[in-house]
């Protein structure tokens, strides 16, 4: 249901979002409406069909490859999650192990919880008889902003 129109600040179309996620911005301020639907309200706002940034968000990342190679970029990437087991991750685990070659790429690490990353150690998950979730791979921009977008969205709604 992506149906709002979110604009830059200097009123560059951006990306489309939910409703929901659209009253979510505005709730935390970083938009406003810039055009609504005559005569009908959504709460207490009138239905948002344009959205517009508060303030002006850099996208001269839309023309390079995609986001280096971060810890923390990582994480954002796994949704915090274990590569191996599924729970909340909070470090980051080289498949194949730094001491024997492997660097730091999206592909060759995966965010892991402390328990894995230890049991997993200086070995290849084939080594220590564990599974990937999932293939990492190289995060495109567009990728990593709609994770962001999802945590600050949810951290929205809890606080
Ligand atoms: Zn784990």
């Amino acid at each position: 249901m992506d149906n709002v129109l979110v604009l830059n600040a200097d009123l560059g179309p951006l990306h489309w979002v939910s409703l929901k996620h659209a009253v979510c911005m505005l709730f935390r301020e970083v938009a406003v409406v810039h055009e609504a639907e005559p005569d009908r309200l959504f709460g207490i706002y009138p239905k948002p069909r344009i959205l517009r940034l508060v303030r002006y968000v850099d996208t001269r990342w839309r023309h390079t490859s995609g986001p280096s190679w971060s810890r923390s970029g990582v994480l954002v990437r796994d949704g915090r999650m274990c590569g191996y087991c599924g729970d909340p991750a909070t470090s980051v685990d080289h498949i194949v192990p730094r001491s024997r070659g492997g660097g730091n790429t999206w592909t060759n690490t995966v965010a892991a919880c402390q328990r894995c990353n230890q049991r997993k150690g200086d070995r290849t998950p084939a080594e220590a008889g564990m599974r990937l979730r999932t293939r990492p791979v190289a995060p495109t921009w567009a990728a990593m902003a709609k994770r962001r977008f999802a945590r600050l969205a949810q951290s929205a709604y809890v606080g």
